[in-house]
């Protein structure tokens, strides 16, 4: 029943000869370690970084070596059989028969830990009991490793040794191809459990595995925000997000598109299975020695799936400060002298992605002290931050920013942060929180400080009310800060390693900034439009941003393709009306 093929060596008794002599293989990680590093196949350092990301995550140590990319599963495969003497495994010349599941290992249990039992070509030896073959992967996952051998002791085993792609492709084939089951309705099940499989597979080959970290550390290296996985009819795209604005990178190859998606789902914890609909998760990720968090998103397209990482790097956001933004002192310190105030509202608006999360955090830094009481309200919570207390709005539980507001009120802060006021219940308890005694720190999505207060009056907070509790409103864009070692200037840029080639390198915030004046006053009182806000502004010495993007110009900071870009064909237009 079980046909040996001479030319196959896991076969042949010669081989079994040359295996440990008890025929099963004892897993050391400094012997195994020490030959690696000796024959080349993977670095002191690999071995390290491996160890480590092992420890981290509970997964075995040659998993991570596989997973970090150090080294490939052929390879590993080839230099565990040089180290244990135990024979390599090929699937495609296996002949014999699995072990049935009663005798041996249950297909699930095989499958997911990358193990076979097969029958021996030898007879039963002297107590009658038949030898074993058995394949491993990985015997550095120590708990499975050891379950598998103790399952077989007291009988005469051999081990060989094969990869994870060919043990998993061998056994999805055989379930597949045998059994009663095989022709009937319960095969389209079979082939989504064995493509699942096969999947897999591919998204732990090496190629893939050293793609994603690469892009991954590119974009670390750019200073990346996300990473940008497309694909269209013929080819893929990879584009990372550079300060703000998406930057081209080589792409992988067409062929690599589905192992390469599948890859991500694996390490977000997503259903590699499902295509049709949108899925989110979060990546954990060391990279070099620093770990980083992803929020994945995975969206079906006419094309496939897309997939956009975020990449968040929570310590830049807490190490920030309003200086390296690229405020101006005197813009720092009129904004301080408000949000320093017992009460009131202070404001920081503008579009997505540009910079109000940051100013905001840094001013609370600013606000943090023994005496002071600090309660925030976010969606998300960015980043912890010492000596504050933290609230994450959930609608699921009814936990909104508004009435999260209204439980907050008998917590006994004298320093409130608002994610963003959104509707105008938030709005509402902003107002009646920075009324009774409150600094109310919040953002608002608008364009500018005049637009700021029509869309409060809009909202539905009167008039009277805006006059009496904002305090400041600050309206910012960030734009990206010229290179300093290629200055934006071709043939230099084209090498520059700084900025890779991109031109500019960092943002710098680009604000306007007002306090509620008298003349602001009345005309809101009057019902005035924004236009005449505008104007009621420009009166008492309202300087809109496309001033302050001036300066920064003028100090070769930024330029003027850059400012137009980022605040809109205003920036430029010194007569016309600051809208973004
Ligand atoms: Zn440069």
């Amino acid at each position: 029943m079980i046909a040996q093929t001479p030319n196959n060596p896991s076969g042949s008794p010669q081989a079994a000869r040359t295996a440990a002599p008890s025929g099963t293989l004892r897993y050391d990680a400094r012997s195994l370690a020490r030959h690696l590093v000796v024959t080349g196949v993977a670095s002191e350092n690999d071995l390290r970084v491996a160890a480590e990301v092992a420890r981290r995550s509970g997964s075995s140590d040659l998993r991570a070596l596989l997973e970090l990319g150090s080294v490939g599963e052929d390879a590993l495969a080839a230099a565990l059989s040089a180290w244990s003497g135990c024979p390599r495994w090929r699937a495609e010349d296996e002949t014999g028969a699995l072990l049935d599941p009663n005798d041996g290992l249950p297909e699930d249990f095989m499958k997911s830990h990358g193990v076979v039992a097969l029958e021996a070509a030898e007879p039963p030896d002297a107590s009658g009991t038949a030898p074993v073959r058995l394949v491993v992967a990985d015997p550095s996952d120590h708990l499975s490793w050891s379950a598998v051998q103790s399952r077989f002791v007291g009988r005469s085993t051999r081990v060989l040794v094969g990869t994870q792609k060919e043990i998993g492709l061998f056994l999805a084939e055989r379930s597949a191809g045998s059994g009663p089951d095989a022709d009937t309705g319960t095969e389209t099940a079979l082939d989504v459990t064995s493509e699942i499989g096969a999947l897999r597979e591919l998204a732990s080959e090496a190629p893939v595995i050293r793609f994603f970290n690469q892009a991954a550390d590119r974009a670390m290296d750019l200073g990346a925000s996300d990473i940008h996985v497309e694909r269209y009819d013929r080819r893929m795209s990879l584009r990372l997000r550079v300060d703000g604005v998406l930057v081209e990178q080589p792409p992988p190859p067409p062929a690599m598109y589905e192992a390469l998606l599948c890859r991500i789902k694996i390490l977000a914890n997503l259903d590699i299975a499902e295509r049709r609909r949108a899925q989110d998760g979060r990546i954990k990720l060391r990279l070099r020695g620093r770990s980083v968090d992803m929020r994945v998103s995975i969206v079906p397209t006419t094309y496939g799936q897309d997939a956009a990482i975020r990449l968040q790097d929570r310590q830049r956001l807490a190490d920030i400060k309003l200086e390296d933004l690229g405020f101006s002192p005197e813009n720092i310190g009129r904004l301080f002298a408000v949000a320093e105030k017992s009460h009131g509202i202070v404001l920081i608006t503008g579009p997505t992605g540009s910079g109000k999360t940051t100013t905001l955090y840094a001013l609370l830094r600013r606000l943090v002290n023994a005496e002071t009481k600090v309660v925030t309200v976010e969606d998300p919570v960015e980043y912890q931050m010492d000596g504050v207390t933290q609230i994450q709005v959930n609608p699921a539980i009814n936990l909104t920013f508004g009435n999260t507001l209204r439980n907050i009120l008998r917590h006994d802060p004298d320093v409130i942060l608002v994610g963003e006021v959104r509707d105008k219940e938030t709005a509402e308890m902003a107002f009646q929180s920075a009324l009774t005694g409150h600094m109310v720190l919040s953002t608002l999505h608008t364009n500018d400080v005049p637009s700021t207060f029509v869309r409060l009056i809009d909202m539905g907070v009167e008039p009277y009310l805006v006059n009496a509790a904002v305090e400041g409103v600050q309206a910012q864009r960030l734009v990206r800060r010229v290179c300093v070692a290629c200055a934006n200037k071709e043939p230099a840029r084209a090498a520059c390693r700084v900025c890779g080639g991109i031109g500019y390198k960092g943002r710098l915030a680009v604000m306007e900034f007002s306090t509620v004046s008298a003349a602001l006053k009345r005309a809101m009182l009057q019902g005035a439009d924004e236009h005449r806000l505008r104007d009621a502004l420009l009166q008492e010495g309202y300087l809109p941003m496309r001033v302050d993007a001036l300066r920064l110009i003028d100090a070769g900071l930024t330029d003027e393709a850059e400012v137009v870009r980022a605040l809109g064909h205003a920036g430029a237009d010194a007569t016309g009306e600051a809208r973004g």
